[in-house]
């Protein structure tokens, strides 16, 4: 990477005063241990139609020929992890061009993100005391362009991108042929990164202590999720990212729509072990693009 000294760690007191947005709210000053401090970063809004996130959700029958369509406001969002072993920048969210030609219009056009601009990274990162330069690792839960899009801050440096195996295949392939998914824009990724490739299958690798990636394939095959597991005994995190949309995805156990999905029998088993995880060590678990869950995950970080 091209710093020429380590980023300053920043504890988790000074930043309790200085931003306010830490919830729990029992640490002395004195006492405080060094911790894990996450921010969220808002990274503004897509809109698209409720049956994307929401399979089968207006289906017509005889009795309603003509449900009516909802369109769904989904949260875009990064996280800024501070932890005493590195600061992690957790998707980079989609370019700030999206709506200027940079995404493919089909794809504008079913994914509306007018406020990409409006949201860059290095605003974001500027607004949680931060910046590009201090990110000592990146991890990619994918490599859809709502993801992806400030990977390109990174090119030429060597700071690591954490990717799965099975993505960065699945993302070349994709933008290179007609198969695969038409979400994976090459210009986003098809850069000089240090990828530090992740070839766990189905399982769970520490990234650093108390932060665990989790392979969650059925989005894509190489989603990543994360485990992460706070020093003062409140209960862990689990962000499944794009593994459930929206609450309903993870809840009731409905699909994406089939256009969302690399392969519906590995959504369903991913889905299968984040219940047990959450079930066994009582994480909360947060979902990738709903809006209830990103204010809770503001509020939490
Ligand atoms: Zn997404």
């Amino acid at each position: 990477m091209v710093v020429a000294s380590p980023p300053p760690r920043i504890n988790l007191c000074q930043r309790l005063t200085t931003t306010g947005r830490f919830p729990r709210p029992n640490f002395g000053a004195a006492t405080s241990p060094p911790g894990v401090d996450v921010h969220y970063l808002d990274r503004g809004t897509i809109t698209a139609d409720r049956a994307y996130m929401i399979d089968s959700s207006t289906m017509a029958t005889v009795a309603d020929p003509d449900p009516e369509h909802a369109l769904v406001e989904c949260p875009v969002y990064n996280l800024l992890i501070d932890h005493p072993k590195g600061t992690v920048l957790w998707d980079t969210g989609s370019h700030p061009d999206a709506g200027d030609g940079y995404w493919p219009t089909p794809l504008f056009e079913a994914f509306h993100h007018e406020d990409a601009d409006e949201h860059t990274l290095p605003a974001a990162l500027a607004d949680a005391g931060t910046a590009i330069s201090d990110i000592d690792a990146v991890v990619a839960s994918h490599l859809h362009l709502d993801h992806a899009g400030g990977l390109r801050h990174f090119a030429g440096t060597d700071t690591p991108i954490y990717v799965h195996e099975r993505e960065l295949g699945y993302a070349y392939r994709s933008a290179a042929t007609d198969t695969g998914s038409i979400a994976y824009h090459s210009p986003d990724f098809d850069r000089a990164l240090n990828w530090r490739v992740v070839a766990v299958d189905r399982g769970r690798r520490q990234l650093y202590p108390g932060l665990d990636l989790l392979h969650l394939p059925g989005h894509t095959p190489g989603l990543l999720g994360l485990y992460l597991e706070p020093e003062d005994g409140a209960a862990p995190a689990i962000v499944a990212g794009d593994e459930a949309y929206q609450r309903e995805n993870y809840e009731d156990g409905v699909p994406m729509a089939t256009s969302l999905l690399s392969s519906l029998a590995d959504w369903r088993e991913s889905r299968r072990r984040v219940r047990d995880l959450a079930r066994r060590t009582t994480a909360d678990v947060f979902c990738g693009h709903d809006t209830r869950d990103a204010a809770r995950l503001a509020a939490r970080f």
